[in-house]
């Protein structure tokens, strides 16, 4: 759906709010006892099994959304879920945590600090970015709260021979408390949205120097032969594993050099999203959420070079002030 607008100029659809066509959904097995949903580039979710628990990896947006995937999973196995693991603050990976009934829901101290300070407007913001994704928000109780957080590492024992999941702090990336998953027996990663496999990235709540430095360093060091990101297929191999960090890495650095040439010579945030655009789209423009993405992401890194280093908070009136500002 295009909007013609009178004096003549084509409207984008707002953010993702015109994509309406449900994905098909791929449970797949990565290793004895884990599991991966992909979904053509919706959030993937994944889950772990311990010895006579489960570990399940992202919640999706509503209950409704998660009670789906849990159909899915109970096809392979009927162990109650122990742990939910919430890889950072957004809503689209937390608002469901209610279907999973998990004693313990873990996440870095940083996105308990996150969602206590936006994790109201992030609610509202995505709903109105991400219409598809909140199947029956009616469902959603309200805010989810980890019951355990940490700030470097917490490892989980699986427990009967299965080895450990630990989850570690890569430092700031996507947002400033994301964390991954790491089976180091199995060599499988739940990255997040620390890294995208063919999807395109969000960064409107990132650091972007530090997530394309250290931060991807780290993950990187991890030698994960299998890689699961926020969206995407399943990277297998380590080849596909690097192309996967490879991508995130090269979107970044993209921005960096387009909004950060426009910012030092004193141009406008107007001028820094077309660069980034005409930049990005060759290799990046066809991959799901990049139109939707891209006005935040620029305008995140605007203020990050601007010296603006706590991201502001998104709220559906700044989205909408944005969008129509770069995107029309
Ligand atoms: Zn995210």
């Amino acid at each position: 759906m295009w909007l013609i607008g009178h004096d003549g100029w084509v409207a984008k659809p707002f953010a993702s709010s015109a994509d309406t066509a449900d994905q098909t959904r791929t449970l797949e097995l990565l290793a004895d006892g884990v599991y991966a949903l992909t979904a053509q580039g919706d959030p993937n979710v994944g889950a772990v099994e311990g010895e006579d628990f489960l570990v399940c990896i992202e919640a999706l947006a509503t209950p409704v959304a998660a009670a789906g995937w849990l159909a899915r999973l109970r096809e392979h196995t009927g162990k109650p879920v122990r742990y939910l693991v919430l890889s950072h603050y957004h809503a689209v990976r937390t608002l469901g945590a209610a279907a999973f009934q998990a004693p313990v829901i873990v996440a870095h101290e940083q996105t308990r600090a996150l969602i206590a300070e936006r994790g109201e407007q992030d609610w509202h913001s995505e709903l109105a970015r991400m219409p598809r994704l909140f199947q029956e928000p009616a469902s959603v109780p309200g805010l989810t709260w980890p019951t355990v957080t940490f700030t470097d590492q917490l490892t989980i024992q699986l427990g009967g021979g299965r080895g450990e999941l630990v989850l570690r702090y890569a430092g700031r990336g996507h947002t400033a408390g994301d964390l991954v998953a790491w089976l180091p027996r199995q060599r499988v990663l739940f990255a997040g949205d620390l890294v995208e496999s063919q999807a395109a990235l969000y960064t409107g709540d990132a650091f972007h120097a530090d997530w394309a430095g250290p931060t991807l360093d780290a993950v990187a060091g991890l030698g994960a032969e299998t890689l699961v990101g926020g969206r995407g297929a399943v990277a297998r191999g380590p080849a596909a594993v690097a192309a996967a960090i490879d991508q995130t890495r090269r979107f970044l650095a993209v921005m960096r050099q387009q909004v950060g040439a426009v910012h030092r010579r004193g141009g406008s945030l107007a001028e820094a999203f077309a660069a980034s655009h005409a930049a990005l789209a060759p290799q990046y423009g066809r991959w799901p959420i990049f139109e939707h993405c891209l006005p935040f992401n620029v305008s995140r890194l605007w203020d990050e070079l601007s010296g603006i280093d706590w991201p502001r908070i998104w709220t559906v009136q700044r989205d909408r002030e944005v969008w129509d500002q770069l995107q029309r």
